[in-house]
């Protein structure tokens, strides 16, 4: 009888193992199958320039990233990543997520510029759970805004905050301690300033923050960065005190409003005297970016600039020892190129008789 009973459970257990084979099997073969139809079905996406030589000791890297009709702007030193708004596309934002190796990692400050969405739609990337992507801080104006795509990017920024994760700053108090000014240290010698805006400036391009960056050897290089800030905004930060403290000289501006005519006075050029003017837009945009009128003012005071439509990602590097000067890099082509959406602008506040 227990001979019996031995052997049925013996059987048992060899069916249990057959039949356990066989799932396992029909298994791999589904998965597999499922591997090679998501293979077909996803196509290569175009590469993007490729960033894996960013190294992490005191050379400090700015890369203008080519996003389209927006801004983005991702900056390195040592261990410290930052990021200065998203541009105006999720996907096109990713691609530089992966090429730049960010999944994975943390963003040590994350920086929208003010609420137009070619700046915050992007950052919306930053959050996707599957990119693990650590964002330790995150500064914006916090205006009311009906957009609901922003409305997401905050519930994010929000969710994270809750979960103790991440510290959500207001550009108007950047330091929580009553301060214009919020100077943060990088890891490898550089720093950066961040900058209140204009209190109650005319529409949200006029409520930008202005972040000043400083490298490891600060009279290597320094640069100016003020979202879309137009006329209004431009002449407060001189107003306010922002050329005495913390000064606006640089060696690179970064054009306001993707080099619109509103976004540069003859004042703000000499003021900031930068050596190379960059902007971020799109070849084909509906707003005739670059502006005739702002042209005519960079090369009036003989500063060339690079855009991002044309010449690509444009990168700066200063290697963060003393004297070590910087360096500007476009992706292709040279300087003061035009392009095919730029013209004369009517609007109020720029100059007239422009050829
Ligand atoms: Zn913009």
């Amino acid at each position: 009888m227990l001979r019996r009973v031995v052997f049925f459970f013996l059987a048992l257990a060899s069916l249990a193992v057959l039949i356990g084979g066989q799932q396992r099997s029909k298994r791999t073969k589904r998965s597999s199958q499922t591997h090679e139809r998501r293979a077909r079905r996803k196509p290569a996406k175009p590469p993007v320039a490729s960033f894996v030589t960013d190294s992490g000791g005191r050379e400090l890297i700015v890369r203008l990233l080519d996003i389209g009709q927006g801004d983005a702007t991702y900056i390195r030193n040592g261990s410290s990543r930052v990021i200065i708004d998203g541009g105006p596309d999720t996907a096109a934002f990713g691609r530089y997520l992966d090429s730049l190796n960010l999944n994975n990692t943390t963003i040590d400050v994350v920086i929208l510029s003010h609420q137009h969405l070619d700046h915050y739609s992007g950052l919306r990337e930053l959050f996707k759970t599957a990119r693990h992507i650590h964002v330790r801080y995150f500064f914006e104006n916090k205006d009311p805004a009906p957009a609901v795509t922003l409305g997401e990017l905050r519930d994010s920024v929000l969710s994270r905050m809750d979960r103790d994760s991440l510290i959500y700053r207001d550009t108007d108090d950047p330091c929580s301690n009553g301060r214009p000014i919020c100077t943060i240290a990088m890891t490898g010698g550089a720093k950066f300033h961040i900058l209140a805006p204009l209190p109650n400036g005319d529409g949200p391009n006029n409520r930008s923050t202005a972040v000043k960056l400083i490298g490891p050897d600060s009279a290597s290089f320094t640069m100016w960065l003020a979202g879309d800030a137009e006329h209004e905004e431009i002449n407060w930060f001189e107003t306010t005190g922002y050329a005495r403290n913390p000064g606006m000289r640089v060696n690179v501006l970064k054009a306001d409003h993707h080099g619109s005519c509103n976004g540069v006075t003859s004042r703000y050029l000499a003021l900031t005297g930068p050596q190379w003017v960059v902007t971020s837009l799109a070849a084909r945009n509906d707003y005739g970016h670059m502006h005739t009128q702002a042209k005519e003012i960079y090369r009036g005071a003989r500063v060339p600039w690079y855009r991002t439509d044309q010449n690509g990602t444009i990168t700066i590097r200063t290697p963060g020892t003393v004297g070590g000067g910087f360096a500007i890099t476009p992706e292709r082509a040279g300087p003061d190129l035009d392009g095919p959406s730029d013209r004369v602008s009517r609007q109020p506040g720029c100059a007239t008789g422009v050829r």
